[in-house]
């Protein structure tokens, strides 16, 4: 069986203990890898190496990281058929959606980064008599920690400014989802970055997630993943003074104004609910629709969700995949049940489903959309992350925003109207890091990327990402 081992000082190893914890395939439900069991003498090693590397590292020009940066991305995008095929296995996705998303945002990440650092400037201020300047160095050795949902995505969009910036780097992958990270070193060894630069450990967030966070030599966090995760790192970070990025959970608002494009609100709006299975931190689980067209509304989403075709990710007519764990499929089909305890009707979906063949043991579960919930109650309040989305009617601007703003959560939030007055009265008063009026998912990677509230401390993207991942340090000079 492959075995996927720790990256550190560019070569491929064991575990310090040598072991190894199982890696399934979602759509399967089999056992098809394994995967380095690393714990804090990993993370020491790791280190050692980082640090040792950061000597050369902190002191090449922007412009020879640019280049080799730049030769990642391409070794991605060679690659991208392998790549994409491997994150469908390990994470569920649809093949197409890996083609067309996941593997092309990180080369993209790559890219982007590689070209921001030679145009990142300083600052300076004169006034009468003095002159200040402010100098942005790299931090050190710092840690990325990411999750399952977009595996190489996310992992990318973390190392890539904070190898821009001229840190090194641990990074550690989800345990449900360590390949594409895996294959990264080998693009990165082909690709000329130095060893030690990059180093990437794998296994279970409680054990080498935690040891990575409290190792005194290691300067910053850069962690994206669940709310309660977050704050279980902060709490460990804090006292040590480490900078903190906390990209977390969200419970986004869709809102429906009677006045959108109709069929363009419906069709993106069950795209935001339903792609990568609902997993992504920034889908629109909680659609409010304005009274006057609720029935419409509904009626013409049903038909919309119902394209959604659930099966075989590697099938090209596969719209939705398989949910990454089992341990998530039952969290997702709790939170099912406990919408129709709290009242809720069961418009589409509600249960597993069963494909035939290769897949009949994987974690499927239709799409699912409710309604008649109030918008306080459990399942409108706490982040399901799964294909499962509520349709709650409202009458008055005033209403549908203290109802978006309810939840502990702010990072995205969607509006659909053709006024633009009300667009802009809106989107000031939505408690959320992200607007998007009258789309959804559309990226600027120079745009801050970031919650407020329980969604995160801190902000990713362009500038706020070289920022964060250097420290500043002002010299005054009196003249
Ligand atoms: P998670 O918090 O369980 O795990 C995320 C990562 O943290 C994993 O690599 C895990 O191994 C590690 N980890 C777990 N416990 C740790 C600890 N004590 N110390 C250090 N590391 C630890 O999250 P998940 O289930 O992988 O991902 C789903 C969550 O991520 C959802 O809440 C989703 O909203 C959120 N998310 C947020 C964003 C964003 O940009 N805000 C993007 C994607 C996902």
């Amino acid at each position: 069986m492959k075995k996927i081992l720790n990256f550190i000082n560019g070569e491929y190893i064991e575990s310090v203990q040598g072991l190894f914890l199982d890696n399934y395939e979602p759509a399967t439900g089999i056992v098809y890898s394994q995967i380095a069991d690393s714990d804090s003498a990993d993370i020491e090693v790791a280190v050692q190496a980082a640090s040792v590397a950061f000597t050369l590292w902190s002191k090449t020009s922007p412009e020879e990281r640019c280049a080799i940066m730049l030769r990642i991305a391409d070794g991605i995008e060679r690659r991208l058929e392998e790549f994409a095929l491997a994150e469908t296995i390990d994470q569920g996705k649809p093949l197409w959606l890996s083609k067309v998303m996941d593997i092309p945002r990180a080369v993209q990440n790559f890219r982007f980064f590689a070209t921001e650092i030679v145009h990142f400037s300083t600052s300076a201020h004169t006034d009468s008599g003095s002159l200040n300047y402010t100098k942005r160095s790299p931090i050190g050795v710092v840690g990325c920690i990411s999750p399952w949902n977009l595996p190489l995505y996310l992992f990318t969009w973390k190392i890539a400014p904070a190898l821009a910036a001229g840190n090194c780097v641990i990074a550690k992958p989800s345990e449900l989802t360590p390949i594409t990270a895996s294959m990264l070193g080998e693009v990165c060894r082909e690709a000329g970055l130095p060893s030690g630069v990059l180093n990437i450990v794998h296994g279970l967030g409680n054990k080498v997630g935690a040891a990575l966070v409290e190792h005194p030599a290691v300067k910053a966090i850069s962690f994206t993943g669940g709310t309660s995760t977050g704050a279980a790192i902060a709490q460990s970070a804090a006292p040590k003074f480490k900078k903190l990025s906390l990209e977390l959970g969200g419970k986004n608002p869709n809102i429906v104004f009677a006045d959108c494009n109709f069929e363009e609100a419906v069709v993106q709006s069950a795209r935001a609910a339903f792609t990568n299975q609902g997993e992504i931190c920034l889908c629109g689980s909680r659609i409010f629709i304005e009274s006057s067209i609720y029935e419409s509304f509904k009626k013409r989403f049903l038909e919309e969700v119902s394209k959604f075709t659930v099966g075989d990710p590697l099938d090209t007519k596969t719209k939705q995949g398989a949910i990454v764990a089992k341990v998530h499929f039952d969290k997702v089909m709790s939170y099912i049940e406990l919408a129709k305890e709290e009242g809720g009707s069961i418009l589409c979906g509600g249960k597993p489903f069963v494909p035939e063949g290769r897949c009949e043991k994987g974690w499927f579960i239709e799409p699912t959309v409710i309604e008649g919930l109030s918008y306080d109650c459990r399942t409108n309040q706490e982040e399901i992350f799964g294909p499962v989305v509520t349709l709650t009617p409202f009458d008055t601007e005033e209403e549908v925003l203290m109802m978006a703003n309810s939840t502990k959560y702010g990072l995205a939030s969607v509006v659909w109207t053709e006024n633009v007055r009300k667009a802009h009265r809106v989107a000031e008063q939505l408690q959320a890091g992200i607007v998007w009026i009258n789309c959804w998912l559309v990226r600027d990677l120079r745009t801050p990327f970031g919650g407020v509230k329980d969604s995160g401390v801190g902000r990713e993207g362009g500038v706020e990402a070289l920022r964060f991942f250097t420290e500043a340090k002002n010299v005054c000079i009196k003249y």
